[in-house]
């Protein structure tokens, strides 16, 4: 039976509020506990157990943190339903139709009462490339970027208004908090923000904060939020430590007694500040309803090894603040995480690569073994490495499959014939035109805004000059795809067919481009709609995958290279985490606020945290950065990160590699320090 495998808290957080009626909705309740401790999947046997209690699930709301974490937890959830009803529950676990992000969420409720709401349901969503495209295409126009020559990158903008709205927080606060560099901007940074704003109503596109701002405000409403929140007997939420204010006060309309509503988390592993998340959500989350919400706390860690576990409750222990507890585990091991000093990135690469494939020849799946960092592109040397030796790998995070240009460029296609009033996809798509620049494109899109049909105001414009026949196929594209005569998938081949010949004009490498849209017709035939394609890619793109290393099979093995924050709520056997060094983590960036630097702190205890057997620390003596010191040189001799100090050092198993350095090596080591001092030298003068 699924609850005998559980521990007694487990079981309490399974069963609470079911044991004397199935039917009978519990109370609020909180999961708060440590990594490993069986969160996510605690929540995965408690809704198992409300639809075996007889729930419906298609009236259980579940949110994950991505789209990945939703789709493993409705498989577990399946598989425990099976085996406790039979087979015929695989139709009822199917039905748990509303799990997801909240962004993937919020976009699918905004839609269905788009009109209520005054929203054209046929919106796209724009991510934050398209959204700092659109903040700079008005920066230009505000004529910011020319009179104010430091006014700030349309990134850094973009941001501040990102802070602003997720933290419910006033503009001036945001910037003398966050960005007290920009503050001098106010005044142009208000004005800047209330255009996007319009721009975005009058182009019926919303960015990711607003999919959660549209959904506060719909709610705000309550009416609507008695409607939504009624359609839901339970709702779940998993990593709750990770949410910030807006969707806290979502999930308190939707359930304002906390009925049916479960949220589990751990304080200690807040990462995602930076986006505004903020740990009081978790904190203050029982005292937020009356009765207050019952607790229940998780103290035993069923995944890693006991020597992994004290070293990670070792770097968290000093942490200035933190609500959960250490946690034990019964799995013994005589292998401490070793802490291992190389010389440089590339031989850090080769040691992973090495230490890899020693592990797969001791019968480890690559899969089962993963390379975490903190920043995407600390893994560069290392997909070289790999690549080199042929050995197959996906990272997760950083630049996707999905930012590359020609990927993006089919995209827009899409989101146009979708919505021909949204003008970064409009802009981007002109341009691709020989003989369309920039003001052409602008003018093309001014008189689409004004006309009640964008579509037919495109049509009726004369082709620019020099590009006669590429307009009229770019217009009848447009057309066809949006007549929907074509059907989904089958349409996007249109957009294909037309970029075709400009991607053979625009890049070299337009063989393997080509062969990377085709496998975005793959992925694409597996949605349902063109809508719901775009909506859940813009929202949750599937995984990366290396162009170097070719694009594994599903079923074929490969090594997992991720960011710490794309990691989150996984593990694996084996855990190399790359450049365990200051400046890497704690990052140079978030040097300085004692706040930031305890985000980095519990970043290092989440990467340690998703290792069961094994787990590396490596520490580079050098490594690369993109900025020049002072020196002009773009080497930095590192030291261990500071998150373990000389008196954790006994949890750990400290070794360099590689172990003997031939003559030849420890010669060119020398020369190259020579080198190095010589350029500290000249810099002195410059
Ligand atoms: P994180 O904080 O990293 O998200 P978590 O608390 O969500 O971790 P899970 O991922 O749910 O933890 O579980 C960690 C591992 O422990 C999984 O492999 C899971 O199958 C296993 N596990 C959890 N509970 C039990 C149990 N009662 N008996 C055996 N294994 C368990
Ligand atoms: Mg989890």
């Amino acid at each position: 039976m699924y609850l005998e495998k559980l521990n007694p808290q487990q079981r309490m957080a399974v069963e609470h509020g079911t044991l004397t009626d199935g039917s009978h909705i519990a109370g609020p309740l909180l999961v708060i506990a440590g990594a490993g401790s069986g969160k996510t999947n605690t929540l995965a046997h408690r809704v198992a157990h409300l639809i075996v209690k007889g729930a419906d699930p298609r009236r259980i709301l579940l949110m994950t943190f991505s789209r990945r974490a939703a789709a493993e937890m409705a498989r577990r959830v399946e598989r425990i339903c099976r085996d406790v009803l039979g087979s015929k529950t695989g139709v009822m676990a199917d039905a748990l139709t509303w799990s997801g992000t909240f962004h993937g969420i919020g976009a699918r409720l905004l839609r269905e009462y788009a009109q209520q709401i005054g929203l054209d349901a046929d919106f796209t969503i724009h991510d934050r490339e398209d959204s700092a495209d659109l903040i700079n295409l008005i920066r230009h126009d505000l004529g910011f970027s020319k009179t104010e020559s430091r006014f700030p990158a349309k990134g850094t903008c973009l941001a501040i208004y990102s802070r602003a709205v997720n933290s419910e927080t006033a503009l001036d606060q945001v910037l003398r908090d966050a960005f007290p560099w920009c503050a001098a901007w106010e005044k142009q940074l208000r004005e800047l923000f209330a255009c996007y704003v319009e721009a975005k109503q009058a182009q019926n596109v919303l960015d990711y904060d607003d999919l959660l701002l549209y959904w506060a405000q719909m709610v705000g409403e309550s009416v609507i939020a008695e409607d939504i929140g009624s359609r839901f007997d339970h709702v779940l939420v998993d990593e709750y430590q990770d949410t910030n204010r807006l969707q806290a006060s979502i999930l308190m309309a939707l359930k304002p007694q906390g009925q049916g509503l479960t949220v589990v988390g751990d304080d200690a592993q807040s990462i995602y500040s930076f986006r505004a998340a903020t740990v009081r959500n978790i904190l203050d989350f029982p005292a937020a309803f009356s009765p207050p919400a019952d607790i229940v706390t998780l103290d035993r860690n069923y995944r890693s090894t006991q020597p992994i576990l004290t070293a990670a409750n070792a770097v968290i222990d000093l942490a200035s603040e933190r609500f959960t507890k250490n946690l034990w585990t019964e799995r013994q091991s005589s292998e401490r995480p070793r802490l291992v000093t190389v010389r440089d990135e590339t031989d850090q690469a080769r040691y992973v690569a090495e230490k890899v494939l020693d592990h797969r020849e001791e019968g480890l799946k690559l899969k089962q073994q993963a390379v975490l960092f903190r920043a995407s592109h600390h893994s560069g040397p290392l997909e070289v490495e790999l690549t080199r030796r042929n050995i197959p790998f996906v990272k997760f995070g950083g630049l996707k499959f999905l930012d590359s240009a020609h990927v993006k460029d089919m995209l827009a296609a899409l989101r146009f014939a979708q919505n021909p009033r949204d003008r970064v996809a409009g802009f981007r798509l002109m341009q691709i035109l020989p003989g369309v620049g920039p003001s052409t494109a602008q003018k093309a899109l001014d008189l689409m805004s004004e006309d009640a049909s964008p579509l037919s105001a495109l049509a009726a414009m004369p082709a620019p000059p020099r590009s006669g026949e590429d307009w009229t196929a770019f217009v009848s594209m447009l057309q066809e795809m949006k007549s929907g005569k074509a059907g989904w998938p089958a349409e996007i081949e249109l957009a294909r067919q037309w970029y075709a010949p400009h991607l053979e004009r625009l890049h070299e490498d337009a063989a393997t481009r080509q062969a990377d849209l085709l496998q975005l017709e793959q992925i694409a035939g597996g949605y349902a709609s063109r809508e719901r394609f775009l909506t859940e890619l813009t929202l949750d793109p599937p995984d990366a995958t290396s162009d170097q290393a070719g694009v594994p099979l599903l079923d074929e093995d490969y090594l997992i290279l991720s960011t710490i924050h794309s990691a989150k709520g996984q593990e694996w056997t084996r855990v190399f985490m790359l450049n365990v060094v200051d400046g890497c983590i704690p990052s140079d960036l978030a040097v300085g606020a004692t706040a930031e630097i305890e985000e980095e702190r519990r970043l290092l205890y989440v990467a340690m945290t998703r290792a069961r057997d094994g787990l590396d620390l490596v520490v580079p003596q050098r490594f690369f950065t993109y900025g020049q010191n002072a020196q002009g040189d773009r080497h930095v001799y590192a030291s261990r990160s500071r998150f373990i100090p000389a008196t954790l050092l006994q949890f750990f198993e400290a070794c360099s590699w590689p172990q003997v350095k031939s003559d030849a090596a420890a010669q060119a080591q020398a020369r190259q320090v020579r080198i190095d001092v010589g350029a500290r030298m000249r810099g002195m003068w410059r």
